[in-house]
Formats: structure tokens, C-alpha cells, sequence
């Protein structure tokens, strides 16, 4: 896998867009109905299937996050996206939720487990194309 920091293209496999805090939301120029939670570090929108789009927020109600969590959160929300036929349950109730559903769980952080089940998630979806907002 490769990644980058550069302009987005279509060939691109997943795309996210960093964004200063939610009241930015790039998602939210194409998809104003995105419902973004608050306390939310990120958001993916996938109400256009198969197309994506998935954004971090380098600040969350006024604080900013630490760097390793911006790591956890592109994960978390490229579960989200690299899935946009499933319901954003398929990904939070991974292996009954909670601690088990390692980074895929709602409530995260930098301490959480990348587990098994995670790294195989990832792998299956990168094998399948999806379209990405760019
Ligand atoms: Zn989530």
C-alpha cells in the first residue's frame, strides 16, 4: 500500500480529507443532510453509495488531538468507508463492540488495540474498489 499527502485523484482507493473541526466539514459542501456528531474526531458519509468521503478534524470542540490519534481516527473512518454498503453498526459492533471491536469501536483512542479482526477488515476492504469524494 502507498500513501500520500497530495491532491487527490479518482484512481485513488481511499481519500481523507483533513478539515479544521466539524463547523468545516467538507462533506457536509456536498452532503449538507451528513449528521456529524459533535464529540466526533471524524465522519465518513456513505448515504451515496458506493460512493465515499471521509474527513479527520484537527480539533474536537476546541482541543486539538494528539498526533497519534489523527492515526487511530483514519482508520477508524476508513472501516467506514472502504464498507459503504454496511451499516455503520457492521464496523462500532465489530465482535460485540467495546474493547473486542479494537479501533472499529464508536469510542476510541490511541490506547485502543488494532485488532486481528481490524487488520482483516482493512485487507478485505481495500481488495474491492469504491469510488471517493475528492
Ligand atoms: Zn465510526
Amino acid at each position: 500500500m502507498e500513501a500520500s499527502w497530495t491532491v487527490p485523484s479518482l484512481n485513488d482507493n481511499l481519500v481523507v480529507h483533513f478539515v479544521p473541526d466539524r463547523d468545516h466539514s467538507y462533506l457536509k459542501v456536498r452532503w449538507p443532510q451528513a449528521n456529524i456528531n459533535p464529540r466526533a474526531g471524524g465522519h465518513t458519509y456513505t448515504g451515496d453509495q458506493p460512493l465515499s468521503g471521509s474527513e479527520v478534524y484537527q480539533t474536537r470542540q476546541g482541543d486539538r488531538f494528539p498526533y497519534v490519534s489523527y492515526a487511530a481516527t483514519v482508520f477508524h473512518e476508513a472501516l467506514h468507508n472502504l464498507y459503504p454498503f454496511q451499516t455503520v453498526d457492521f464496523i462500532h459492533k465489530l465482535d460485540g463492540g467495546g474493547e473486542a471491536a479494537g479501533l472499529a469501536a464508536p469510542e476510541y483512542s490511541f490506547r485502543s488495540k488494532m485488532t486481528d479482526h481490524n487488520k482483516e477488515l482493512m485487507r478485505r476492504g481495500f481488495s474491492v474498489k469504491n469510488p471517493q469524494y475528492i
